[in-house]
């Protein structure tokens, strides 16, 4: 089957002819039939201080997809070949202190799909039984393959209630655009983005958000006022893994707000908690996607009229991987479909 791989230690990648997995009694082949990239995937690519420090070649990348099943281990039940799946890309140990206590996306023992075992990008995955996400009935199939960063912006923005509440979301990547989506269907009274990069926030205005600022331009401030806004901010979404933003957020929260970090900030961001404590801010740290009551809310959401197909901008043939890859990296882009059918 065909592979997109890192090879060796070091930058690039390269697409190789390898065998495909066989799987074992409790798992499920899948043939894959759509991918997308995400930032973890870029992060291999260039080979920064993570990925040399995570990742061991040869290693076959990637966890966003959906495909067809097309065979099942012998303790599988339930699943069928010719399914279409998507799947969770952290399996877990399902014995540890979370997991019993059914917090399993907190798993201290994660192996990430793609990142610590073989990836999706690939003409064909295994993955465990207890990984696989049915889609039925079923929904555009790019949609499917972006389960996984939907499940990042579902699990992000549903953790404090936004209904009727002004939202600010810093970062409009794919994950902060698909938040402003959710924030506004989910009955945000506004949702504020920000962003430095104009392409980004032209997705972000098109996935909804009411006002989407370049704040190397533009003041939050005068926004607030533009919007008619007393008192500040009531939640706040970090999704740029920029401390800048962060700051900036603290400084326009409404005393109260709480904020939910997404965002991989450098560890020694510098914040001002004194702002924090007399503004009695409610700061959450966000991981993953909660398995599998996120999965559920995704599904749901997107059947009750949830449109996030104006994030995916680019589709290119799984062989044309280096062209998306360099386009993903140029940040020109929303999410970016890889075909392998
Ligand atoms: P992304 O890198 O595509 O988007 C980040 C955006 O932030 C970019 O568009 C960038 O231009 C923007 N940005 C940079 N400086 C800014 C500033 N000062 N103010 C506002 N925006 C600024 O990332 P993504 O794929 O959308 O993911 C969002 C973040 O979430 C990333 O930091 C990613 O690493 C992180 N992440 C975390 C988890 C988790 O489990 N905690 C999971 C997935 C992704
Ligand atoms: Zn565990």
């Amino acid at each position: 089957m065909r592979a997109i791989m890192k090879e060796k230690a070091g930058p690039g990648l390269a697409m190789k002819e390898v065998e495909a997995p066989v799987p074992g009694p409790d798992e499920v082949l899948i043939r894959i039939l759509r991918t997308s990239i995400c930032g973890t995937d870029v992060h291999i690519d260039l080979w920064d201080k993570w990925a040399s420090q995570t990742i061991e070649p040869p290693l076959v990348i990637g966890h966003e997809f959906v495909g067809e099943i097309v065979e099942t281990g012998e303790h599988v039940k339930g699943l069928n070949p010719g399914e279409i799946v998507s799947g969770e890309g952290h399996l877990v140990c399902g014995e540890c202190r979370n997991c019993l206590g059914g917090r399993m996306h907190l798993c201290p023992h994660t192996k990430g799909v793609g990142v610590n075992r073989q990836g999706a990008f690939a003409d064909f995955l295994c993955l465990p039984k207890t990984n696989v996400w049915r889609v039925n009935p079923p929904l555009p199939l790019d949609v499917v393959s972006c389960f996984d960063p939907l499940g990042n912006a579902v699990h992000t923005a549903t953790h404090f209630d936004v209904l009727g509440e002004d939202v600010l979301i810093t970062g409009a990547g794919p994950i902060g655009c698909m938040a402003a989506a959710i924030c506004r269907h989910a009955g945000a009274r506004s949702v504020v983005v920000t962003d430095v990069n104009p392409y980004r926030l032209e997705l972000a205005r098109k996935m909804g958000a009411t006002v989407a600022l370049d704040v190397s331009k533009d003041s939050l401030l005068e926004t607030e006022k533009f919007l008619g806004m007393k008192e500040g901010f009531d939640v706040g979404l970090e999704m740029s893994g920029n401390p800048q933003a962060l700051s900036q957020m603290i400084e326009v929260m409404f005393s109260g707000g709480r904020i939910a970090l997404l965002g991989i900030l450098p560890s020694d961001a510098q914040v001002d908690w004194t702002r924090i404590i007399f503004k009695g801010l409610t700061l959450k740290g966000i991981y993953g996607r909660k398995m599998y009551e996120t999965w559920y809310k995704m599904s749901v959401l997107l059947r009750g009229g949830l449109d996030i197909q104006p994030i995916i901008t680019h589709r290119f043939p799984a062989e044309s991987w280096r062209e998306a890859f360099d386009l993903m990296e140029s940040g020109q882009s929303g999410k970016i479909i890889l075909e392998w059918n």
